[in-house]
């Protein structure tokens, strides 16, 4: 185990969260299903982590109702999924940055993601490949300005600056992505989160 991953993970637990690490993308899927009951509804954020663990297909075979704004869901429109989502009783996510101090920060344009961590869910889980480790808070401002906003904005055909430079201009533009950012210091009142460390490379 690196010694950022044991930093990282031991002081989380210190700092309120649960931690569980994963050797692989499928014990990660697997933890999620054991962790969820299966009456729970479970709400998404935007992650191309969760999408590579392959966690959505899993709880809907099982029959979760699921409410991803990235997946279709018969009858109801985009908006809607997301509003079911912002409601669910578990909410998924992934993050952008931890911090070997074990705080969790997460940048985002519209604040879906930082909402589910603060309200209205029973329990939050982060799912976190070891790319998203960072010494400190000035090492997670500068991943997420420069590994995790700029791909992201190339994935969504954003026109931003750093869609094509690569890195962050502290851009103006009306498709930027970098809106809020949220800084968990330690777990807050009303939502426990569990973050799953798993030990790949997942996501931006
Ligand atoms: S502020 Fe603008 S340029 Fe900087 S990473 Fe965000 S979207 Fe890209």
């Amino acid at each position: 185990m690196s010694n950022l991953l044991e930093q990282a993970a031991h002081n989380l637990a210190r700092n309120g969260f649960t931690v569980h690490i994963a050797d692989s993308e499928a014990e990660a899927a697997d933890f999620l299903l054991r962790e969820i009951p299966t009456d729970w509804s479970v709400g998404f954020g935007g992650s191309i982590s969760l999408d590579q663990i392959g966690i959505y297909p899993k709880l809907a075979e099982r029959g979760n109702p699921v409410y991803w704004h990235w997946q279709s869901v018969p009858g109801l429109s985009r908006q809607e999924v997301q509003q079911k989502a912002s409601t669910a009783d578990a909410f998924l996510l992934s993050s952008n940055a931890i911090t070997a101090s074990g705080a969790i920060v997460n940048t985002d344009g519209y604040g879906n993601r930082l909402a589910g961590l603060l309200y209205g869910h029973q329990r939050a889980f982060i799912v976190a490949g070891v790319n998203k480790l960072v010494p400190d808070l000035d090492a997670a401002r500068i991943r997420i300005a420069n590994q995790a906003a700029p791909p992201n904005t190339r994935r969504l055909k954003l026109e931003t600056p750093c869609a094509e430079t690569g890195y962050c201009m502290n851009c103006d533009s009306p498709a930027r992505i970098c809106n809020a950012t949220l800084i968990l210091h330690r777990q807050p009142g009303a939502v426990p989160i569990t973050v799953c460390l798993v030990k790949r490379t997942l996501g931006f």
